[in-house]
């Protein structure tokens, strides 16, 4: 869509008769007529008569090969808008087809567009897909935008940028998803010229100085593949591919390379007439200059996502330098240019087929190119765009600032306030939908401009709301609102539940709920406060019993282990009484001394593992002392020592052994002391303890043990407990 020129009627009508039997020449023939008496006495803002401009978009379609119906719309496209000609008057004057093509150029261009951010761009391209139910619809305002951009000059400079912008933003990606290339360079081309007017000019001003040596290059890479082309008799028509300003620009913006990086690669396009001869050129290529590595892409055999169809690679040219070259059927040429249009264009001897499945197929296919599947960036989105999968699914409407919201159709105004923001939905009173009060079930249509009412004094969404909401956002929001109004309540009744189940335990609430408890257990729950908790039970999300129990387990394991304790303690004493009822071996030999009456000292208590000796005593036998014991060495008694040792396996026997245990006075030390025994599956058989003024508690114990190791182990343990000081083995 080089040409820029404009185009008369009379080379319109002959370019038409090109393609259209006579019938349709006559049909659109009788379209520009009307149009022209129309827009007669109007004039555009360069002077001339208005009806220049559907001339030109008219010749547009022409160019694109469009049915008759489509070139009518785009000769009639502004009557509507822009005279006392109803669209009731164009369907009786032509027909429905055609009045719905004016219809639906009319509402788009009502769209306001405003520029803010990119999310809100691509909802506009949606929107125009959605409300242009006739994608022959867009194709019309694609060459109306157009011509407008090629008359971009004559209207004051805030306006061409606005335009410009929009065209940017909208138009040019919109053309790029039908597949229109030839207009969406030229759109993007004039947009840098308004937008960016100094680096528009500087790339033509580099273009020119480097266009006689570019020229000759090109020629000779050209003649050289014609010649290779010939060999083997390959019909291929050869180019050199022409450079898009717009994309120049990007490239050096986005990849921050120089003029000079991009202009100097060379592209030259190679069209032949079938896939098989795509290929074997492809090979030719390859076999004259070497390839670069990772540059061939085969569009052929993957076509892009709007039909692209292409063999792309990049060789080492005959000057050393990198050669673009792309190859493709001539067929693969014009989709790449017109895109859709081609796809739609109007083939001469072949009538429009309008039956309803071709329509509907050819719907299916513009829609399937216009999935803007590549713009799902997570999962969520994916899933939420795999909900809502065709446009015509959804609805697109405007905040009063003339933001776009895209919702799922059917929607209401209450899915539109809870999608602004939750607040707003919460306090939502009513709605005036294009100035206009509606209740709050009413459909919204695309386009329409939604103005929430609020207050602050309002008691919140009531239950309907569930169920006349659409969508999922919206219910979600309101079913929190419930559940956190009535969490106060939940949380009171919750609270009792629990404290009555802890009593049912018999456990006072007062000892169970302390912060630390409290905390165990909401988080063992995945609770983030004793509230949640509170408010669960209250809710029944959770039994009350459940929670009480965990609440007093330790309280009620401890109480169980005192039990067990009081029992041991009372066990081990009668036990020892009943011991001492028999005369028990001491386990202890005296060397070359048999049948001699061998005991124990009682003041330092022996057990196997002590330094022993034996005391001979006035007429009561021996008596066995730790070696260490103070009572035995003085010099008077050194006398009377005996070497005694220990029998060699003394597992079955035990021993009394006494300690003392000092420490700071608290509670329930002295019951952590006996704990830690009785872990030690070791008796007790005496327990005594005092404590002073300066709060020091003394704990004196017996205990039965069977060797040294066996005390080193139960002094280690004690010496553990919080608050032990010493713990000290006591000889009488
Ligand atoms: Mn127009």
């Amino acid at each position: 869509m080089a040409k820029s020129d404009i185009i008369t009627i009379e080379q319109l009508e002959i370019q038409a008769q090109g393609y259209l039997s006579a019938d349709d020449v006559k049909f659109i023939m009788w379209a520009y007529e009307y149009a022209e008496e129309a827009h007669k006495d109007q004039y555009r803002k360069s002077g001339e008569a208005y009806i220049i401009h559907p001339i030109q978009v008219a010749g547009i379609l022409v160019d694109l090969r469009m049915d008759p119906v489509t070139v009518a719309g785009g000769f009639l496209h502004d009557v509507v808008e822009d005279t006392d000609i109803t669209l009731e008057m164009i369907e009786e004057e032509f027909n429905t087809e055609v009045a719905m093509l004016v219809d639906g150029v009319t509402k788009l261009g009502k769209i306001k567009y405003k520029s803010k951010e990119a999310q809100q761009a691509e909802n506009h391209r949606k929107m125009f897909v959605a409300m242009a139910k006739d994608i022959r619809v867009i194709l019309i305002k694609l060459a109306d935008r157009l011509h407008n951009m090629r008359t971009l000059k004559f209207l004051p400079p805030e306006k061409q940028r606005l335009k410009a912008n929009e065209t940017l933003e909208i138009f040019a990606p919109l053309a790029h998803r039908l597949g229109i290339s030839a207009i969406k360079w030229e759109l993007e081309d004039i947009s840098l010229r308004y937008l960016n007017p100094q680096q528009y000019y500087r790339i033509v001003q580099l273009m020119k100085q480097k266009r006689d040596q570019r020229e000759s290059y090109i020629n000779e890479v050209i003649q050289e593949v014609t010649k290779q082309v010939e060999e083997v008799n390959i019909e291929a028509e050869i180019n050199g591919r022409p450079k898009h300003l717009y994309s120049i620009y990007q490239k050096m913006i986005k990849q921050n390379k120089q003029f000079n990086e991009i202009y100097d690669l060379l592209a030259v396009r190679i069209l032949v007439n079938s896939i098989k001869d795509c290929y074997a050129v492809l090979g030719i290529i390859h076999t004259c200059w070497k390839p670069m590595p990772g540059r061939f892409k085969d569009y052929i055999a993957m076509p892009k996502q709007n039909l692209y169809q292409s063999l792309h690679t990049t060789v080492i040219g005959p000057k050393g330098d990198p050669l673009e070259v792309q190859i493709r059927t001539k067929e693969m040429h014009e989709i790449a240019e017109y895109g859709i249009a081609a796809h739609w264009a109007y083939k001469e001897g072949k009538q429009v087929n309008r039956d309803k499945k071709s329509f509907e197929e050819k719907l299916t296919w513009f829609r399937e190119i216009l999935e803007w599947q590549n713009d799902t960036h997570d999962a969520e989105e994916f899933v939420e765009s795999l909900k809502v999968d065709l446009f015509s699914d959804m609805v697109y409407v405007f905040t009063p600032k003339g933001d776009v919201i895209e919702l799922p159709s059917g929607s209401i105004p209450l899915d539109f306030a809870y999608r602004i923001h939750t607040e707003i939905g919460n306090q939502t009173i009513g709605a005036k939908i294009n100035g206009k009060m509606e209740p709050l079930d009413y459909k919204l249509k695309n386009g329409d401009i939604i103005e929430v009412l609020t207050s602050k004094h309002s008691y919140g969404p009531s239950q309907d709301w569930l169920k006349i909401t659409q969508t999922s956002q919206a219910k979600n929001k309101i079913r929190q609102f419930f559940k956190k109004q009535r969490r106060e309540e939940n949380i009171s009744k919750g609270k009792d539940l629990v404290e009555k189940e802890i009593r049912a335990l018999d456990v006072e609430p007062k000892e169970a709920l302390t912060d630390e408890n409290l905390k165990r257990i909401y988080e063992r729950f995945n609770f983030t406060s004793e509230e949640d908790l509170y408010a669960a039970v209250g809710y029944q999300g959770i039994t009350a019993a459940l929670v009480a129990t965990r609440l007093t387990d330790k309280i009620r394991q401890s109480r169980l282990k005192e039990q067990d304790l009081a029992q041991t303690i009372e066990g081990a004493k009668n036990e020892y009484k009943e011991r001492k009822k028999y005369k028990k071996d001491s386990g202890v030999i005296v060397e070359g001394v048999d049948n001699l009456l061998v005991r124990l000292s009682k003041c330092c208590n022996p057990v196997p593992g002590d330094e022993i000796l034996g005391y001979i005593t006035k007429g009561r036998g021996v008596s066995v002392h730790r070696a260490d014991c103070p009572n035995v060495l003085t010099e008077e008694a050194k006398e009377r020592h005996l070497d005694v040792e220990w029998e060699e396996d003394q597992t079955q026997k035990q021993y009394h052994v006494d300690l003392e245990i000092s420490g700071y006075d608290r509670r329930g030390l002295l019951n952590e002391v006996l704990q830690a025994v009785n872990e030690m599956k070791t008796n007790i058989t005496h327990v005594n303890g005092r404590s002073d003024r300066n709060k020091m508690a003394v704990i004196q114990i017996t205990i039965l043990i069977h060797n040294t190791n066996h005390l080193r182990k139960i002094v280690e343990r004690i010496k553990q407990i919080k608050d032990v000081y010493a713990v000290t083995r006591t000889i009488q």
